[in-house]
């Protein structure tokens, strides 16, 4: 069976399909066979069809109708990504504006077809054969320069050695000549002639009569339909034939291949990913940061709410806690009473009424009074200061109020409820100072003298002398500033000076497994009953006002992501803004890449990645700035928030997270359309554009 030729063409025609302009048909009728190893020139007037022929031969298009098959195959039963293949390894391209990407150095641009490349040579094998080509092609000196800092015949041996890096079966040139001076252009056909005479098959469009004659065959065309097919007697030295890649391959080199295959695609990826986006922010730099910083707030908003609101709600419980998270005030509520004409409710009788009622409600909870003196001048032998005695009922109450002895001791169980009351008293941290100056000034050890000293109280509801038996350690509270200047003492022993015994402000403190706010509201609900509905009761939770503060956050949290998400929006929108006017300014080289092998996907993955890497970036910044924003915030609230609030910056994995997915997926979902678009250009169109 003979072997087919290397291309066939049954009747072809073509025609093209503008948009605004009638159908133009240029190519009609057009039968020709190429064999392996020939030189073949096709020559015709300007507009004739030669291009739209080699477009046709490079399978970077398809005949209206007619059938094209090379070695065999017909162009019409091979897919997009098989047509992709067989540009990428059988043909070389050689163009008359040469068509090399102005960002890449000589040898990437030499290595591009082998991004594409599905053969398993590792990175080192290709770049050897790189490195050959441009020894023989004398570019060696230029494999690190760009094409702008080359001359004409130095772009187009770059071209060649691009076209041949593949080892392909058929060299297309359409006017390879045409943009040089007769000297390159005469040393360009040298080569071709000798590549032909290696084995290559070369087609070559061209105009120029000095051309053609260097052919075997010589192929006319005019207004789209051959009018003479010469082949020249007098043909150059019979083709040698083409060394042959290696057809029989061990299982090891196939492991070899797939891990050099594995290898190429990571490293083309890296280069894919990193360099477009760099240098798209190089080329744009304005634009694309104006662009980016949409994206950066919707990222950084994010990002801080998370971080902020996290801790801000851990704060908050941790500080109602040490306050007492699980008790509740029972109060007259005054302001009500002044607004409805109420009368003054005068109270519960600590010693009477109190422990009758604590023995109804036992299954539940307790009630603690809150009896004080406020007002009192307080007098010890080294300094005197205004301040306020309070109450405490139990050494349970003592402990769940978190007051901690930093010197001395509490008072014993019994003083609660010893009579005649005990006359004595704890120091709060600041008391201590106020009463003590001289004793504290130095030492430590000036504070221990104060045990056991007295102080004298006058001027308020209690009036008498206390014995100091311990000193407290600094507390924090945001109801109470004077909580480090009281002086504490047992309830009995304010009563026992003269302090009201008639309270109307409780403490409830639920039993372990009841709601405090269910125990507050039942406390409330009983007093009025126990007084006939008259006064009017009111009652403060720290659970419910924590729920409460946490629905708050809850709704700014939501608000701030609604926010956050529009600007995101935003930011993606610009971003796919900023990709589509990069690929309008890319479309030569989306063209390139597809002339040379590049499959739709390929262009599709470079272009998602570029959208990705942007947003991914921006992403990056947008934490920076978030976490930048955030620990300032914090500083900013520690100064503000009492001392024993800890506050420290950390980083929320999840708020990272987010911000992470938020950014990446913007870029997958903004970077679709254009990449899309990019993907679908189709190559002579793309090719044209400049
Ligand atoms: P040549 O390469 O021989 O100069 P071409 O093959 O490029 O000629 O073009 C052949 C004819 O087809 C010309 O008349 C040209 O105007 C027309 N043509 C080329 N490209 C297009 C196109 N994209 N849309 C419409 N007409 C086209
Ligand atoms: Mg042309």
């Amino acid at each position: 069976m003979p072997r087919p030729p290397l291309y066939e063409l049954n009747d072809v025609s073509y025609t093209y399909q503008a948009l605004k302009a009638p159908p133009y048909t240029a190519l009609r009728g057009i039968n020709l066979r190429i064999e392996k190893g020939e030189f073949v020139a096709i020559i015709g007037a300007s507009g004739s069809g030669k291009s739209t022929l080699m477009h046709l031969l490079g399978l970077m298009s398809d005949p209206g109708t007619g059938t094209l098959s090379m070695t065999g195959e017909t162009s019409t039963r091979l897919d997009v990504n098989e047509k992709s293949e067989r540009r990428n390894k059988s043909v070389g391209f050689l163009f008359q504006q040469f068509f090399l990407l102005p960002q890449l150095t000589v040898r990437e641009n030499i290595l591009l077809p082998t991004e594409y490349a599905r053969s398993g040579l590792s990175l080192q094998q290709w770049n050897e054969r790189a490195q050959d080509l441009m020894q023989r092609f004398g570019l060696s000196e230029q494999a690190d320069k760009r094409p702008s800092q080359l001359s004409g015949g130095q772009c187009q041996r770059v071209a060649m050695c691009r076209a041949l890096i593949m080892r392909p079966e058929v060299l297309m040139c359409d006017e390879p000549t045409g943009a040089l001076d007769s000297a390159t252009a005469a040393e360009v056909l040298g080569t071709l002639v000798a590549l032909n005479q290696q084995g290559h098959t070369v087609v070559v469009i061209t105009h120029d009569p000095e051309v053609a004659a260097r052919a075997q065959r010589i192929i006319q065309i005019a207004d789209g339909v051959i009018v003479s097919d010469e082949r020249r007697s007098d043909s150059p030295a019979a083709p040698r034939k083409l060394e042959q890649s290696g057809s029989s391959t061990s299982s090891h080199e196939l492991t070899q291949g797939f891990l050099n295959a594995t290898l190429n695609f990571l490293k083309a990826n890296v280069r894919l990913f990193f360099l477009p986006t760099l240098q798209a922010l190089k080329s744009q730099r304005l634009r694309t940061l104006l662009t980016m910083t949409g994206l950066l707030l919707g990222v950084a908003s994010v990002f801080i709410m998370l971080t902020l609101t996290g801790k801000v709600q851990d704060v908050f419980r941790e500080f109602f806690e040490t306050q007492g998270a699980r008790k509740s005030f029972v109060s007259f509520d005054w302001r009500q009473a002044e607004r409805t004409g109420a009368p003054r409710w005068q109270g519960l009788h600590v010693t009477e009424d109190l422990p009758r009622i604590n023995q109804q409600i036992v299954k539940y909870g307790r009630l603690d009074p809150t009896i004080d003196a406020s007002g009192c001048a307080i007098l010890s032998p080294e300094g005197n200061y205004q301040g306020n005695l309070t109450g405490i009922n139990s050494l349970r109450e003592v402990e769940e109020n978190a007051l901690r002895i930093s010197l001395g001791r509490m008072p014993l169980p019994h003083e609660y409820e010893a009579v005649p009351a005990p006359r004595i008293a704890l120091l709060g941290s600041d008391a201590v100072n106020k009463l003590f100056p001289k004793s504290t000034r130095n030492s430590a050890a000036g504070s221990s003298l104060i045990l056991g000293q007295t102080v004298r109280i006058r001027g308020c509801e209690f009036e008498g002398i206390l014995k100091i038996i311990g000193i407290l350690e600094p507390q924090d509270s945001l109801f109470n500033p004077e909580i480090n200047s009281s002086l504490y003492v047992p309830t009995s022993t304010l009563i026992s000076g003269g302090a009201r015994v008639y309270n109307t402000r409780f403490v409830a403190v639920p039993h372990p497994d009841m709601s405090p706010t269910w125990f507050a509201q039942y406390i409330v609900n009983k007093l009025k009953l126990m007084t006939g509905n008259r006064f009017p009761l009111r009652f403060f939770s720290f659970e419910q006002e924590l729920e409460k503060f946490n629905l708050m956050m809850g709704i700014l949290l939501g608000l701030t992501l609604v926010i956050g998400g529009l600007c995101t929006l935003i930011g993606g929108i610009g971003v796919m803004n900023i990709m589509l006017v990069n690929v309008h300014e890319r479309i030569q080289e989306i063209g390139i890449r597809k002339a040379v092998g590049a499959r739709n996907r390929d262009v599709r993955r470079q272009f998602l990645l570029e959208s990705v890497g942007l947003c991914f970036l921006s992403g990056l910044l947008g934490i920076v700035f978030g976490i930048a924003v955030s620990a300032v915030a914090l500083q900013i609230a520690k100064s503000v928030l009492p001392r024993a609030v800890s506050l420290t910056f950390g980083i929320e994995p999840f708020a990272l997270v987010a911000a992470l997915v938020v950014s990446l997926g913007a870029g997958l979902v903004f970077g679709t359309w254009p990449a899309r678009r990019a993907a679908d250009l189709q190559i002579v169109d793309a090719l044209k554009q400049e």
